[in-house]
Protein backbone atom coordinates (compact mmCIF):
# COMPACT_ATOMS: atom_id res chain seq x y z
CA UNK A 1 0.00 0.00 0.00
CA UNK A 2 1.55 3.33 -0.85
CA UNK A 3 0.88 5.63 1.92
CA UNK A 4 0.71 8.80 0.12
CA UNK A 5 -2.80 7.82 -1.62
CA UNK A 6 -5.52 9.75 0.59
CA UNK A 7 -8.97 8.67 1.39
CA UNK A 8 -10.99 10.10 -1.84
CA UNK A 9 -14.97 9.94 -1.43
CA UNK A 10 -15.67 12.10 -4.63
CA UNK A 11 -19.20 11.30 -5.59
CA UNK A 12 -17.02 11.19 -9.23
CA UNK A 13 -14.90 10.78 -10.72
CA UNK A 14 -13.97 8.48 -8.14
CA UNK A 15 -11.52 6.31 -6.50
CA UNK A 16 -10.09 3.56 -8.48
CA UNK A 17 -8.87 0.44 -7.23
CA UNK A 18 -5.32 0.94 -6.33
CA UNK A 19 -4.58 -2.34 -8.21
CA UNK A 20 -5.71 -1.14 -11.42
CA UNK A 21 -3.59 2.15 -11.11
CA UNK A 22 -0.35 -0.26 -10.34
CA UNK A 23 -1.25 -2.44 -13.15
CA UNK A 24 -2.04 0.08 -15.67
CA UNK A 25 1.20 2.47 -14.95
CA UNK A 26 3.50 -0.53 -15.13
CA UNK A 27 2.12 -1.21 -18.26
CA UNK A 28 1.40 2.67 -19.57
CA UNK A 29 4.76 2.75 -21.67
CA UNK A 30 4.79 -0.11 -23.61
CA UNK A 31 1.73 -2.56 -22.51
CA UNK A 32 2.68 -6.21 -22.42
CA UNK A 33 5.61 -6.49 -25.57
CA UNK A 34 4.29 -3.85 -27.64
CA UNK A 35 6.44 -1.67 -26.95
CA UNK A 36 3.74 1.24 -27.41
CA UNK A 37 1.38 2.53 -24.69
CA UNK A 38 -2.32 2.16 -24.70
CA UNK A 39 -2.37 5.46 -25.37
CA UNK A 40 -1.05 5.37 -28.17
CA UNK A 41 -2.72 2.43 -29.76
CA UNK A 42 -4.83 2.14 -33.14
CA UNK A 43 -8.49 1.12 -32.19
CA UNK A 44 -7.96 -1.76 -34.67
CA UNK A 45 -5.32 -3.33 -33.83
CA UNK A 46 -4.86 -6.79 -32.55
CA UNK A 47 -3.73 -5.15 -29.00
CA UNK A 48 -6.67 -2.93 -28.42
CA UNK A 49 -9.19 -6.06 -30.25
CA UNK A 50 -8.20 -7.99 -27.18
CA UNK A 51 -8.77 -5.47 -24.75
CA UNK A 52 -12.31 -5.05 -25.65
CA UNK A 53 -13.06 -8.22 -26.33
CA UNK A 54 -11.82 -9.55 -22.63
CA UNK A 55 -13.76 -6.11 -21.23
CA UNK A 56 -16.65 -7.32 -22.94
CA UNK A 57 -16.39 -10.83 -22.05
CA UNK A 58 -15.74 -10.12 -18.43
CA UNK A 59 -18.67 -7.90 -18.53
CA UNK A 60 -21.08 -10.99 -19.43
CA UNK A 61 -19.36 -13.24 -17.24
CA UNK A 62 -20.00 -10.49 -14.05
CA UNK A 63 -22.90 -9.84 -14.91
CA UNK A 64 -24.57 -12.55 -16.08
CA UNK A 65 -25.35 -10.91 -19.62
CA UNK A 66 -28.07 -12.99 -22.08
CA UNK A 67 -26.81 -13.43 -25.29
CA UNK A 68 -29.42 -11.54 -27.36
CA UNK A 69 -27.84 -8.59 -25.02
CA UNK A 70 -25.06 -6.15 -26.14
CA UNK A 71 -22.10 -5.07 -24.21
CA UNK A 72 -21.73 -1.05 -25.63
CA UNK A 73 -19.34 1.10 -24.87
CA UNK A 74 -20.29 4.84 -25.59
CA UNK A 75 -19.18 8.91 -25.27
CA UNK A 76 -21.32 11.70 -24.35
CA UNK A 77 -21.59 10.54 -20.79
CA UNK A 78 -24.79 9.28 -18.69
CA UNK A 79 -26.39 12.36 -19.90
CA UNK A 80 -26.31 11.67 -23.47
CA UNK A 81 -28.33 8.47 -22.83
CA UNK A 82 -30.97 11.09 -21.42
CA UNK A 83 -31.46 11.64 -25.00
CA UNK A 84 -30.39 8.46 -26.37
CA UNK A 85 -33.05 6.51 -25.21
CA UNK A 86 -36.20 7.91 -26.11
CA UNK A 87 -34.78 8.71 -29.65
CA UNK A 88 -34.18 5.00 -30.05
CA UNK A 89 -37.15 3.45 -28.14
CA UNK A 90 -39.79 6.01 -28.29
CA UNK A 91 -41.99 5.95 -31.11
CA UNK A 92 -43.99 9.13 -32.38
CA UNK A 93 -47.09 8.15 -30.78
CA UNK A 94 -45.99 6.00 -27.91
CA UNK A 95 -44.87 7.21 -24.37
CA UNK A 96 -42.86 6.05 -21.80
CA UNK A 97 -43.18 6.02 -18.05
CA UNK A 98 -40.70 7.58 -16.07
CA UNK A 99 -40.24 7.45 -12.00
CA UNK A 100 -38.32 10.50 -10.93
CA UNK A 101 -36.09 10.40 -7.77
CA UNK A 102 -33.87 13.14 -7.46
CA UNK A 103 -31.87 15.24 -10.02
CA UNK A 104 -30.58 13.20 -12.32
CA UNK A 105 -33.86 11.16 -13.26
CA UNK A 106 -36.17 14.73 -13.45
CA UNK A 107 -32.79 15.94 -15.77
CA UNK A 108 -33.28 12.07 -17.81
CA UNK A 109 -37.55 13.18 -18.09
CA UNK A 110 -36.84 16.75 -19.14
CA UNK A 111 -34.35 15.41 -21.75
CA UNK A 112 -37.25 13.07 -22.84
CA UNK A 113 -39.89 15.68 -23.13
CA UNK A 114 -38.01 16.68 -26.31
CA UNK A 115 -38.89 13.75 -28.41
CA UNK A 116 -42.40 12.51 -27.87
CA UNK A 117 -44.93 11.71 -24.64
CA UNK A 118 -43.41 10.68 -21.11
CA UNK A 119 -45.31 10.46 -18.33
CA UNK A 120 -44.37 10.68 -14.39
CA UNK A 121 -45.77 7.37 -13.03
CA UNK A 122 -44.09 8.25 -9.18
CA UNK A 123 -41.69 10.58 -7.73
CA UNK A 124 -40.50 11.71 -4.08
CA UNK A 125 -39.97 15.13 -5.17
CA UNK A 126 -42.64 16.68 -2.74
CA UNK A 127 -40.59 14.88 0.12
CA UNK A 128 -37.40 16.53 -0.94
CA UNK A 129 -36.06 13.22 -2.56
CA UNK A 130 -35.62 11.63 0.72
CA UNK A 131 -37.10 8.21 -0.32
CA UNK A 132 -37.50 5.83 -3.09
CA UNK A 133 -41.73 5.75 -4.02
CA UNK A 134 -42.95 2.45 -2.97
CA UNK A 135 -43.99 -0.32 -5.23
CA UNK A 136 -47.97 0.81 -4.56
CA UNK A 137 -46.91 3.94 -5.03
CA UNK A 138 -46.38 3.79 -8.77
CA UNK A 139 -48.90 3.94 -11.26
CA UNK A 140 -47.61 2.03 -14.51
CA UNK A 141 -49.18 2.81 -17.55
CA UNK A 142 -50.06 -0.05 -19.67
CA UNK A 143 -48.94 0.94 -22.87
CA UNK A 144 -45.33 2.24 -21.95
CA UNK A 145 -42.82 1.54 -24.09
CA UNK A 146 -40.26 1.50 -21.70
CA UNK A 147 -39.51 2.58 -18.04
CA UNK A 148 -36.97 4.68 -16.65
CA UNK A 149 -35.77 4.82 -13.39
CA UNK A 150 -32.19 5.70 -11.74
CA UNK A 151 -31.41 3.02 -9.54
CA UNK A 152 -29.34 4.97 -7.37
CA UNK A 153 -29.70 8.51 -6.56
CA UNK A 154 -25.76 9.69 -6.32
CA UNK A 155 -27.46 13.52 -4.75
CA UNK A 156 -29.77 12.48 -2.58
CA UNK A 157 -28.10 9.47 -0.95
CA UNK A 158 -31.20 7.32 -1.96
CA UNK A 159 -30.71 3.61 -3.77
CA UNK A 160 -33.75 1.17 -5.34
CA UNK A 161 -33.41 -1.98 -3.17
CA UNK A 162 -33.48 -3.78 -6.22
CA UNK A 163 -34.25 -3.43 -10.13
CA UNK A 164 -36.44 -3.84 -11.77
CA UNK A 165 -39.75 -2.95 -9.69
CA UNK A 166 -41.83 -5.91 -9.78
CA UNK A 167 -44.88 -5.25 -11.43
CA UNK A 168 -44.15 -3.39 -14.84
CA UNK A 169 -44.40 -5.06 -18.06
CA UNK A 170 -42.98 -2.54 -20.02
CA UNK A 171 -39.02 -3.21 -20.21
CA UNK A 172 -36.84 -1.30 -18.09
CA UNK A 173 -34.13 1.24 -18.70
CA UNK A 174 -31.98 1.58 -15.68
CA UNK A 175 -29.66 4.76 -15.30
CA UNK A 176 -27.02 2.47 -13.00
CA UNK A 177 -24.14 5.14 -13.19
CA UNK A 178 -23.44 5.17 -9.41
CA UNK A 179 -24.10 1.92 -8.39
CA UNK A 180 -23.30 -0.23 -11.24
CA UNK A 181 -22.10 -3.92 -10.57
CA UNK A 182 -22.36 -2.61 -6.81
CA UNK A 183 -24.74 -6.25 -6.31
CA UNK A 184 -26.16 -8.45 -8.39
CA UNK A 185 -28.51 -7.84 -10.70
CA UNK A 186 -30.62 -9.75 -13.45
CA UNK A 187 -29.94 -8.24 -16.77
CA UNK A 188 -32.84 -10.71 -18.27
CA UNK A 189 -35.77 -8.72 -16.60
CA UNK A 190 -33.97 -5.45 -18.00
CA UNK A 191 -34.16 -3.54 -21.41
CA UNK A 192 -31.47 -1.34 -21.51
CA UNK A 193 -28.82 -0.53 -18.71
CA UNK A 194 -26.46 2.54 -18.76
CA UNK A 195 -23.91 3.89 -16.54
CA UNK A 196 -21.44 6.67 -17.39
CA UNK A 197 -18.29 4.84 -15.88
CA UNK A 198 -16.48 7.53 -13.57
CA UNK A 199 -18.47 6.87 -10.27
CA UNK A 200 -18.34 3.05 -10.16
CA UNK A 201 -16.21 1.71 -13.05
CA UNK A 202 -13.65 3.78 -14.12
CA UNK A 203 -12.76 7.18 -15.43
CA UNK A 204 -14.77 9.41 -17.34
CA UNK A 205 -14.85 9.49 -20.84
CA UNK A 206 -16.75 5.94 -21.65
CA UNK A 207 -20.49 5.16 -20.94
CA UNK A 208 -21.35 1.30 -20.46
CA UNK A 209 -24.22 0.31 -22.14
CA UNK A 210 -26.17 -2.86 -21.86
CA UNK A 211 -28.95 -3.41 -23.67
CA UNK A 212 -31.35 -6.29 -25.59
CA UNK A 213 -31.00 -6.98 -29.32
CA UNK A 214 -34.61 -6.32 -29.55
CA UNK A 215 -35.46 -2.98 -28.43
CA UNK A 216 -33.24 -1.64 -30.31
CA UNK A 217 -34.24 -3.02 -33.24
CA UNK A 218 -38.72 -2.42 -33.13
CA UNK A 219 -38.53 0.68 -33.87
CA UNK A 220 -37.44 2.24 -37.31
CA UNK A 221 -35.51 5.45 -36.78
CA UNK A 222 -36.25 8.73 -39.34
CA UNK A 223 -33.29 9.13 -41.83
CA UNK A 224 -32.27 12.09 -40.13
CA UNK A 225 -31.45 10.33 -36.92
CA UNK A 226 -27.52 10.73 -36.48
CA UNK A 227 -25.38 7.54 -36.74
CA UNK A 228 -23.87 8.20 -33.64
CA UNK A 229 -27.01 8.43 -31.78
CA UNK A 230 -28.34 4.88 -32.89
CA UNK A 231 -27.70 2.24 -30.30
CA UNK A 232 -27.95 0.21 -33.63
CA UNK A 233 -24.44 1.61 -35.09
CA UNK A 234 -22.82 -0.06 -32.13
CA UNK A 235 -24.35 -2.84 -31.86
CA UNK A 236 -23.30 -3.28 -35.50
CA UNK A 237 -19.89 -2.38 -35.11
CA UNK A 238 -18.93 -3.80 -31.64
CA UNK A 239 -18.72 -0.36 -30.32
CA UNK A 240 -15.86 0.33 -33.57
CA UNK A 241 -17.63 2.38 -35.26
CA UNK A 242 -15.17 5.20 -34.62
CA UNK A 243 -12.40 6.08 -33.06
CA UNK A 244 -13.35 4.59 -29.06
CA UNK A 245 -12.18 6.17 -26.09
CA UNK A 246 -9.25 3.21 -25.90
CA UNK A 247 -7.94 3.95 -22.71
CA UNK A 248 -10.86 4.72 -20.92
CA UNK A 249 -11.97 1.25 -21.97
CA UNK A 250 -8.83 -0.12 -20.93
CA UNK A 251 -9.47 0.89 -17.24
CA UNK A 252 -12.70 -0.27 -17.44
CA UNK A 253 -11.66 -3.69 -18.58
CA UNK A 254 -9.06 -3.60 -15.52
CA UNK A 255 -11.93 -3.05 -12.94
CA UNK A 256 -14.09 -5.66 -13.94
CA UNK A 257 -11.17 -7.92 -14.03
CA UNK A 258 -10.57 -6.91 -10.34
CA UNK A 259 -14.43 -7.44 -9.32
CA UNK A 260 -14.18 -11.06 -10.70
CA UNK A 261 -11.03 -11.77 -8.90
CA UNK A 262 -13.15 -10.35 -5.80
CA UNK A 263 -15.36 -12.79 -6.00
CA UNK A 264 -18.05 -11.21 -8.38
CA UNK A 265 -21.29 -9.23 -7.54
CA UNK A 266 -22.25 -10.65 -4.58
CA UNK A 267 -18.97 -10.81 -2.38
CA UNK A 268 -18.36 -6.77 -3.86
CA UNK A 269 -22.30 -6.45 -2.53
CA UNK A 270 -21.28 -7.80 0.68
CA UNK A 271 -18.56 -5.55 0.71
CA UNK A 272 -20.62 -2.82 0.44
CA UNK A 273 -22.91 -3.42 2.82
CA UNK A 274 -20.13 -3.83 5.13
CA UNK A 275 -19.03 -0.85 4.39
CA UNK A 276 -22.30 1.64 4.21
CA UNK A 277 -23.32 -0.34 7.58
CA UNK A 278 -20.70 0.96 9.49
CA UNK A 279 -21.71 4.66 8.65
CA UNK A 280 -24.86 4.25 9.18
CA UNK A 281 -24.62 2.83 12.71
CA UNK A 282 -23.06 5.57 13.51
CA UNK A 283 -25.59 8.35 11.89
CA UNK A 284 -28.31 5.79 13.20
CA UNK A 285 -26.73 5.99 17.29
CA UNK A 286 -26.06 9.51 17.42
CA UNK A 287 -27.72 13.40 18.03
CA UNK A 288 -25.29 15.18 16.23
CA UNK A 289 -25.17 12.96 13.14
CA UNK A 290 -28.55 13.00 11.13
CA UNK A 291 -28.81 11.10 8.11
CA UNK A 292 -30.85 12.80 5.40
CA UNK A 293 -32.52 9.09 3.53
CA UNK A 294 -35.44 7.49 4.70
CA UNK A 295 -33.59 4.30 6.31
CA UNK A 296 -35.75 2.09 3.94
CA UNK A 297 -34.24 3.66 0.83
CA UNK A 298 -30.80 4.48 2.07
CA UNK A 299 -27.95 4.19 -0.86
CA UNK A 300 -24.94 1.80 -0.45
CA UNK A 301 -22.70 3.90 -2.32
CA UNK A 302 -23.59 7.61 -1.59
CA UNK A 303 -23.99 7.96 2.67
CA UNK A 304 -25.24 11.49 3.02
CA UNK A 305 -25.59 13.12 6.52
CA UNK A 306 -25.77 16.91 8.16
CA UNK A 307 -24.23 17.92 11.55
CA UNK A 308 -26.71 20.48 13.90
CA UNK A 309 -25.58 23.47 11.57
CA UNK A 310 -23.48 24.84 8.78
CA UNK A 311 -20.82 26.23 10.72
CA UNK A 312 -19.91 22.60 12.40
CA UNK A 313 -20.42 21.34 9.06
CA UNK A 314 -17.25 23.87 7.31
CA UNK A 315 -15.29 23.22 10.18
CA UNK A 316 -15.85 19.23 10.07
CA UNK A 317 -15.10 19.52 6.11
CA UNK A 318 -11.75 20.99 6.83
CA UNK A 319 -10.38 18.85 10.00
CA UNK A 320 -11.59 15.75 7.44
CA UNK A 321 -9.42 17.33 4.46
CA UNK A 322 -6.37 17.79 6.68
CA UNK A 323 -7.21 14.11 8.66
CA UNK A 324 -6.73 12.92 4.61
CA UNK A 325 -10.27 12.27 3.97
CA UNK A 326 -11.37 14.18 1.22
CA UNK A 327 -14.30 14.70 -1.31
CA UNK A 328 -16.89 14.94 1.77
CA UNK A 329 -18.75 18.19 0.72
CA UNK A 330 -22.41 17.42 -0.43
CA UNK A 331 -23.87 18.07 -3.58
CA UNK A 332 -23.88 22.06 -4.05
CA UNK A 333 -27.80 21.65 -4.47
CA UNK A 334 -28.60 20.18 -1.19
CA UNK A 335 -25.22 20.69 1.08
CA UNK A 336 -24.33 18.89 3.65
CA UNK A 337 -22.08 16.19 3.66
CA UNK A 338 -22.03 13.23 1.19
CA UNK A 339 -19.60 9.95 1.91
CA UNK A 340 -18.95 8.19 -1.59
CA UNK A 341 -18.08 4.74 -0.83
CA UNK A 342 -18.48 3.14 -4.20
CA UNK A 343 -16.93 -0.43 -4.79
CA UNK A 344 -13.63 0.60 -5.15
CA UNK A 345 -13.33 2.67 -1.91
CA UNK A 346 -11.40 1.02 0.86
CA UNK A 347 -13.16 -0.40 4.13
CA UNK A 348 -10.10 0.71 5.44
CA UNK A 349 -11.32 4.71 4.76
CA UNK A 350 -14.86 3.44 6.15
CA UNK A 351 -12.93 3.17 9.50
CA UNK A 352 -10.75 5.20 9.26
CA UNK A 353 -13.79 8.19 8.74
CA UNK A 354 -16.25 6.90 11.15
CA UNK A 355 -12.47 7.01 14.01
CA UNK A 356 -12.79 10.48 12.92
CA UNK A 357 -16.50 11.26 12.60
CA UNK A 358 -16.53 10.07 16.61
CA UNK A 359 -13.74 11.80 17.40
CA UNK A 360 -15.34 15.35 15.91
CA UNK A 361 -18.55 14.64 17.53
CA UNK A 362 -16.57 14.21 20.97
CA UNK A 363 -14.71 17.30 20.71
CA UNK A 364 -17.86 19.20 18.93
CA UNK A 365 -20.83 17.54 20.43
C1 LIG B 1 -23.30 11.43 -12.50
C2 LIG B 1 -24.58 10.93 -12.94
C3 LIG B 1 -25.10 11.24 -14.22
C4 LIG B 1 -24.38 12.16 -15.18
O1 LIG B 1 -23.31 11.51 -15.75
P1 LIG B 1 -22.42 12.14 -16.91
O2 LIG B 1 -21.57 10.98 -17.31
O3 LIG B 1 -21.65 13.28 -16.29
O4 LIG B 1 -23.30 12.61 -17.99
C5 LIG B 1 -26.31 10.68 -14.58
N1 LIG B 1 -26.98 9.87 -13.75
C6 LIG B 1 -26.53 9.56 -12.52
C7 LIG B 1 -27.32 8.65 -11.65
C8 LIG B 1 -25.31 10.07 -12.08
O5 LIG B 1 -24.86 9.76 -10.86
Amino acid sequence: MSTERIFNFSAGPAVLPEIVLDEASRHLKSLRDSGMSVLEMSHRSQEVSEIFDSAVANIRILANVPDDYHVLFLQGGATQQFAMVPLNLLSENGSADYVITGSWSKKAFKEAQRFGSVRIVGSSEDQDFVRIPTEHELEFSSDAEYLHITSNNTIFGTQWRSTPPGSTTAPVVVDASSDIFSRPIDVSRHGLIYAGAQKNLGPAGVTLVIVKDEIIRTKKLPERVPTMLRYATFADSASLYNTPPVFAIYIVGLVVKWLLQKGGLTAVAESNEQKAGKLYSILDSSNFYQGTADPHSRSLMNVTFRLPNEELEKRFLTQATNAGLVGLKGHRSVGGLRASIYNAFPEEGVETLTSFMREFERKSG
